[in-house]
């Protein structure tokens, strides 16, 4: 009865396997579920033919190794077909084949859920299932393109760009001992705006040096108020590698961090890459002189981008800190494992602090400490949330009992 409440939302559902009994046992087991409507195919081909006469089908379940149309190429199809509802990899290929699989669906932007190794207990589906939100969740930040440099322009004469910090505790003391200044777009009809929607377009544009501007101020202030109390405190903000393009913007900080009371080590720049640094002597001479002043330097997203090797050799950073993409879920995934601990091993070599950034869960968090981590911050820890928020977060200090922080355990 409770297996049928928790998710009698789907009331749809295709299996797509190449076996008869294993297609017979998905039925089965759906319908226990609580599924109204099971179809199965027994290939990729049919499972395209049901597709094109029942629209609602709210979840395919895929097995990826089916001859004459495998089950990638039945994503692909997928894809091409905007197919919202939701996907659940069945196989019993290797894991590194089925997270590849499972990591293409999301490149697709295809609505995966989970991908489960042969043999699948109802169980198994049931919890994933049971976790899966099945409507699309509220707040989500519209697609890029509904913006436009003047929509940007404006927002931006009218200050509608804020931060939220996101907190990053220290391993070894186990106290929270910075945090992470994001940007949001507080938009007067759409409500609050994730940084992904807008920074990724203004990348390539001149506005992002004036958002850049205006948030290193705000954060400044904020800094300021937080290291009244915490005067260690390190507040990170994000800067693209091509923002530092003025010769006096350390002199420039650092007057500003005399004026505010703070000392340059209470900002820390996470420099994220693009493609192509467009004066790399500018750049470099202005990392050089930010560090010299005091300044913390972190090389963000690391791993992810087009040469962060050279950059590392080539800027005085002093953080490392390890992309989400490895950390959330770095247990279950031996090639993440290996890059973690490499990154470590690197930064270590280098007498560089290493932060793991995307920490969702307790093995998250187990796992990178470890592996040898210093500073974490994720979900896990918190979301990031308004300025106000997190001041009194850091001051209740609740969060020490909230988390109940685990033993490190070898
Ligand atoms: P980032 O530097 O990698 O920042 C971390 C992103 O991961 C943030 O997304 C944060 O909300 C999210 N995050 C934190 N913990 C978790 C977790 O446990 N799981 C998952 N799945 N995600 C987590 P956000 O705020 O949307 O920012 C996205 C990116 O936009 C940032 O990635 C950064 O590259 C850029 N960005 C944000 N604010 C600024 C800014 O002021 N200036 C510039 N240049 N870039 C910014
Ligand atoms: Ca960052
Ligand atoms: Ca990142």
């Amino acid at each position: 009865m409770s297996d049928k409440m928790t998710i009698a939302a789907f009331s749809s559902a295709l299996v797509v396997d190449d076996s008869r009994s294993i297609l017979d046992y998905f039925n089965i087991i759906l319908e226990g579920l609580g599924i109204l409507h099971v179809f199965t195919a027994i290939n990729g081909k049919k499972a395209l033919e049901i597709l094109d006469h029942e629209q609602d089908i709210e979840l395919l379940l895929c097995d990826i190794n089916m001859p004459e149309m495998d089950g990638i190429e039945v994503l692909r199809h997928l894809s091409e077909r905007n197919y919202p509802g939701k996907i659940i990899i069945i196989s019993g290929e290797h894991k590194r084949v089925i997270e590849s699989s499972a990591r293409l669906a999301e490149a697709y932007h295809l609505n995966i859920i989970g991908a489960l190794t042969k043999p699948v207990t109802m169980k198994q589906l049931r919890c994933l299932l049971a976790n899966t939100e099945h409507h699309t969740p509220a707040g989500i930040s519209p697609a890029l393109h509904e913006f436009s440099i003047a929509d940007l322009q404006q927002a931006l004469d009218n200050s509608e760009f804020i931060i939220y910090i996101q907190p990053k505790i220290d391993l070894h003391s186990q106290e929270v001992v910075g945090g992470e200044a994001l940007a949001r777009w507080q938009h007067p009809e759409l409500g609050l705006i994730g940084a992904e929607a807008f920074i990724p377009f203004l990348e390539s544009n001149e506005l992002l040096y004036r958002l850049t501007d205006l948030l290193l101020e705000q954060a400044m202030l904020i800094a300021s108020e937080i290291c009244k109390t915490e005067s260690d405190f390190k507040l990170s903000l994000n800067v693209s590698i091509n923002c530092l393009n003025r010769y006096n913007l350390p002199d420039l900080l650092l007057a500003r961090c005399l004026e505010l009371g703070i000392r340059p080590a209470n900002l820390v720049f996470e420099i994220t890459e693009t493609r192509l640094v467009k004066d790399f002597r500018k750049v470099l001479e202005i990392m050089t002189r930010m560090r010299l002043k005091g300044f913390g330097l972190s090389i963000d997203d690391f791993g992810t981008g087009y040469s962060s090797m050279e950059h590392l050799q080539n800027f005085p950073f002093d953080e490392l800190k390890i992309d989400k993409t490895f950390v959330t879920g770095a247990s279950d995934n031996a090639a993440a494992k290996a890059i973690i601990e490499s990154s470590v091993a690197l930064a270590k070599k280098l007498d560089m602090l290493v932060v793991a950034e995307g920490v969702e869960t307790r093995e998250d968090w187990q796992f990178v400490t470890r592996l040898g981590c210093d500073v974490i911050q994720g979900y896990m820890l918190a979301r990031p949330m308004p300025t106000v928020d997190f001041l009194e977060y850091i001051n209740s200090k609740t969060y020490r009992t909230e988390l109940r922080i685990p033993p490190v355990t070898s």
